[in-house]
């Protein structure tokens, strides 16, 4: 078709040609009256009548869309069977010329790119209009190198017009979902596209080669290598955010382009707001004050602030803040749908924090609401020691299940996680609450897991939000946001020994990291599915992770070593480390409390629960003697069993609901049990 040069098109002589597509050729067009310049893409194939009015129609929408990071389309004709678009000149050429094969960019490079190709997909959906062909092929430059998307809806003309050449094909087939590939295109499969692009930026690379075929295979059930093997540089946060926008399922990508960009920018924002050496110091200096919580008589009525919501938010800190809502409304969750959850109190050493949670797909029959009728609490007479079973203290002020719990150091305090979308801090004596945490406030966030800091001065805290968020117990204060999960984090443990954090979650994996800076440790792959309890062992060298994969692993918490590998018959959902390190207590699905020797998974004991059959032990909690264990079941009890003899000695029949949470004082004779009654209740355990 070179032979148009010099042919007139509508208003528009062909002067020159640009470039040339799989189905089209583009000139530099002038204007015949005007003198003005635009761009003519002019389609190679003839198209029948019916074709010809699609590509009308798709002319129309892209002509009707007006963003600065679009193309504009100026014009649209059809002369003797000759369609032709005429649009925005761009002078800078395209990124794919700027940006060669094999180039890697700085994430800074890349920002500026992704908002504003963002902002013009996220608008574009607004409009009703998916790309279908993002590239950077497609992706131009105007005179101040900013970036136009072109070719909108192109790609819908281009698949009924014949001829394509197979480089073209196969150049989209790269960046092509894998939905899109079954031929039905959404919004999310331009996030995927741009998902590869990014992808692409950052290793110089694609995620898949290969033939047309070979490629679409790949994009339908291949794992793209993880960006870290490729560039170990890019921040895990940044390479999650990526890499979520590559699911394979459109549903677990970012609900729009604007949620992914801001990801993206937060991702990328967080890291170089990382915290430098001082405030590092200053951080940790805060953490090893003995005097605070180490005993109630030297703390003072100050350190924790009266009955008022803290505030959210790192400014103190320098740590930019997510965009919270500050929302104390009701999340408007049906329990009876969606949540069941697992706590795993550590033990000895490791005893203050740890809890894990997870989210059942199947029902429970309880339903709180309709249910729950408080039982009286009893108050102990002063004189005599409460015999076992005996409720202490009845904690009422959260609106939704309460799914985590973790005890401060000295047992004086309490910091549980709701379903309500809250954490409370409240003194284990007071039915009040001293401060909320609404760092992870948006609707329907439950927060699965909360670890008080071994010193009592900070509290971490992991969401469905996909966040693991440090704060200051004294205040709420945030001191870190953790954004390196890509799926809702299930468990989070503090080190016993250093400020190293161990969060899982249903993205399958155990990143450990530091509390104070959120550089990454490790990230531990093991697991095949979501993992819902995460340990450290009371020497903090070992971790235990239990999933749903129905496995456990023991590994070392530096080298990722497997240590030991232990078996269930169904999910996992808690699992708990004996006091003295030795052995570990794993349960979940399968209804059975198994010990076993945590470094050659010999099996010791089982413990067997007899309930009803869709009941599932949702924690475990090992006392601080080693003699018993606790375990939480969704049956609305708790069990206390004697280790040594294997045997069941009480059963706690308070709640009124599925209890998911349940952990041991640090050193005492007392428990805590959360529950979908919504409260914590504190009772005798021996
Ligand atoms: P396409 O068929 O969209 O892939 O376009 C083929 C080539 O034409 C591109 O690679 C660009 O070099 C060039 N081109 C397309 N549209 C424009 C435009 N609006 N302004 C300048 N050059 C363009």
């Amino acid at each position: 078709m070179h032979d148009l040069l010099g042919r007139r098109l509508g208003n528009y002589r062909l002067v020159r040609l640009l470039g040339y597509g799989g189905f089209a050729d583009v000139y530099l067009g002038e204007h015949i009256h005007l003198g003005t310049q635009a761009a003519l893409k002019v389609l190679r194939a003839r198209l029948e009548s019916e074709e010809q009015e699609r590509f009308l129609q798709e002319g129309r929408t892209a002509a009707h869309l007006s963003h600065p990071s679009i193309v504009r389309v100026l014009d649209f004709g059809i002369e003797e069977t000759v369609p032709f678009l005429v649009m925005e000149y761009a002078p800078h050429g395209t990124l794919r010329q700027r940006i060669p094969q094999g180039t890697r960019l700085s994430i800074q490079e890349i920002l500026p790119l992704v908002r504003q190709l963002s902002s013009a997909l996220h608008y574009a959906h607004e409009q009703g209009v998916i790309h279908r062909d993002v590239k950077p092929a497609n992706m131009l430059l105007n005179q101040r190198d900013e970036v136009l998307l072109s070719d909108f809806g192109i790609a819908a003309i281009a698949q009924s017009v014949h001829g394509l050449n197979g480089k073209e094909v196969t150049g989209t087939a790269a960046y092509m979902s894998p939905e899109q590939i079954q031929g039905r295109a959404l919004p999310a499969s331009d996030q995927y596209s741009l998902g590869v692009v990014l992808y692409e930026w950052l290793t110089g690379d694609w995620p898949f080669h290969g033939s047309f075929t070979e490629i679409c295979s790949q994009h339908l059930t291949a794992t793209p290598p993880p960006l870290h093997e490729k560039r170990p540089d890019i921040p895990v946060a940044v390479a999650t955010v990526v890499e979520r926008a590559l699911a394979k399922d459109p549903e677990q990508r970012f609900v729009s382009m604007q949620a992914f960009s801001d990801a993206f920018a937060e991702a990328y924002g967080n890291e170089i707001a990382a915290p430098d050496e001082d405030e590092v110091t200053l951080r940790r200096s805060l953490l090893t004050d003995p005097t605070l919580y180490a005993d109630e008589g030297s703390r003072g009525a100050s350190s924790l602030p009266p009955t008022m919501d803290a505030p959210v938010g790192g400014a103190s800190v320098g740590i930019p803040s997510l965009p919270v809502v500050l929302s104390g409304k009701k999340t408007g969750v049906s329990r009876r749908k969606v949540i069941i959850g697992a706590g795993v109190a550590l033990t000895g050493a490791a005893a203050i924090g740890g809890a894990t949670w997870f989210l059942l797909a199947h029902a429970t029959s309880h339903d709180a609401s309709e249910q729950f009728t408080a039982p009286p609490s009893p108050t102990p007479a002063s004189t005599r020691v409460p015999s076992v079973g005996t409720t202490v203290f009845t904690y009422r002020q959260h609106s939704e299940s309460v799914l985590s719990l973790a005890w401060s150091p000295n047992g004086q305090y309490i910091v549980s996680g709701s379903a309500d979308t809250t954490a409370r801090v409240w003194k284990t004596t007071k039915d009040e609450t001293l401060y909320t945490y609404r760092g992870h406030a948006g609707l329907l966030n439950s927060i699965f897991s909360v670890s008080w800091e071994r010193n009592g001065k900070a509290i971490a805290s992991g969401s469905s939000d996909q966040t693991v968020q440090i704060w200051e117990a004294a205040t709420g204060n945030r001191l870190t946001l953790y954004q390196g999960h890509a799926a809702r984090v299930l468990s989070v443990a503090w080190s016993p020994q250093t400020t190293s954090i161990a969060s899982a979650g249903a993205d399958k994996t155990v990143q450990v990291w530091d509390a104070f800076t959120g550089k990454i440790g490790a990230v531990y792959h093991g697991h095949t599915d979501s993992v819902y309890a995460v340990v450290w062992s009371p020497d903090g060298t070992l971790i235990a992770s239990g999933s749903a994969d129905k496995t456990v692993h023991v590994w070392e918490a530096e080298t990722q070593q497997v240590v030991a590998h232990y078996q269930h018959t169904d999910a996992v959902y808690a699992v708990a480390w004996s006091p003295d390190g030795t052995l570990l207590a794993s349960a979940g699905a399968d209804q059975r409390i198994q010990i076993w020797d945590a470094r050659t998974a010999t099996q010791q004991t089982t413990l067997f629960i007899s309930t009803e059959l869709t009941a599932a032990i949702t924690a475990l909690s090992w006392s601080a003697d080693g003699k018993r264990i606790a375990s939480a079941c969704t049956d609305a009890t708790v069990s206390l069993w004697d280790v040594e003899a294997g045997k069941l000695v009480y059963t706690y029949k308070e709640h009124a609901a599925p209890v998911y949470t349940v952990a041991w004082v640090p050193d005492g004779p007392y428990l805590a049990s959360g529950s979908a009654d919504r409260t914590v209740r504190i009772w005798r355990g021996r």
